[in-house]
């Protein structure tokens, strides 16, 4: 039978100099309702941001374990360093780790930070890029270098763009469940601390209690019905067009609306 409804949790930012302690507070919620994510490893991360806690020395045996457990590994990235100021096919800041890189630089990326994971043991076919920022030639150079798998993508289908299968994933964090579809939750444990992001723990733990039953492996996941690569193609560009021009456009206007509404009820109770 047919789900109507799968979720997938999905921690970005994984390295051995990230938040221990908000991570830990992430892996008890996930072990309480017995969720088992796609975890981000950055092969290399040089992202000042990310060094947060000294270095966890058996880090690898660490991710290892986890993969024991049931957490699926995806390569996030290489070194997490904006070094490109454009765009990818699916955000807007113009920041990237990969977008706009010639197809020799990001194949030569892509091979190092695949070595380095290798190096350690850990073997994977999935990858997603920082800031949601990709472009064909990560997708062609990733496909090259063995990759299977990207999550990410603004489709409403998983589609095979450039020789890999892309999940799509449109919510940057945790987005409204409906009653059926496929939800890609994104979560960034060590933004917790940040007073505008503390919310990002409740909202997992909301998550994992209501849903529990809906929450997939990614293997489960990824198996989710394919679409046509035109079809999606043209899907995502009318998304991206939605949610990039229309919808700042609309802002202003429904907002006010949405508001007036929402204090003539709270008014009426
Ligand atoms: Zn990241």
């Amino acid at each position: 039978m047919e789900r109507r409804r799968a979720i997938l949790v999905r921690f970005d930012d994984i390295c051995p100099t990230m938040n221990w302690e908000q991570w830990n507070r992430a892996v008890t919620v996930l072990e309480r309702y017995n969720v088992k994510p796609l975890i981000g490893v950055i092969p290399d991360c040089q992202d000042e941001e990310l060094l947060i806690d000294a270095p966890r020395p058996d880090f690898w045996q660490y991710i290892k374990d986890l993969q024991d457990k049931g957490y699926t590994v995806a390569m996030h990235g290489y070194l997490h360093k904006y070094d490109s100021a454009t765009h990818g096919i699916v955000n807007v800041t113009p920041r990237s780790e990969f977008a706009g890189h010639s197809y020799e630089e990001q194949l030569e990326k892509i091979k190092q930070g695949k070595a380095v994971l290798e190096q350690h043991g850990i073997f994977t076919d999935i990858f997603f890029a920082p800031a949601h920022s990709y472009d064909e030639n990560t997708l062609k150079a990733l496909a090259v270098n063995g990759f299977k798998y990207v999550s990410d993508g603004a489709s409403s289908r998983t589609f095979v763009r450039e020789g890999v299968l892309c999940i799509p994933c449109r919510s940057g964090g945790c987005p409204k469940i409906g009653k059926k579809g496929y939800y890609t939750a994104v979560f960034h444990a060590h933004e917790w601390v940040r007073p505008e992001k503390a919310d990002g723990y409740i909202q997992l733990e909301k998550l994992c209690e209501e849903y529990s039953k809906d929450i997939v492996s990614f293997e489960e996941y990824c198996k989710r019905p394919e679409g046509n690569a035109i079809l999606q193609k043209l899907n995502e560009k009318g998304y991206l067009f939605y949610e990039y021009t229309v919808k700042p456009v609309l802002r202003p206007v429904v907002r006010p609306i949405k508001e007036f509404f929402s204090q003539r009820n709270n008014f009426k109770r």
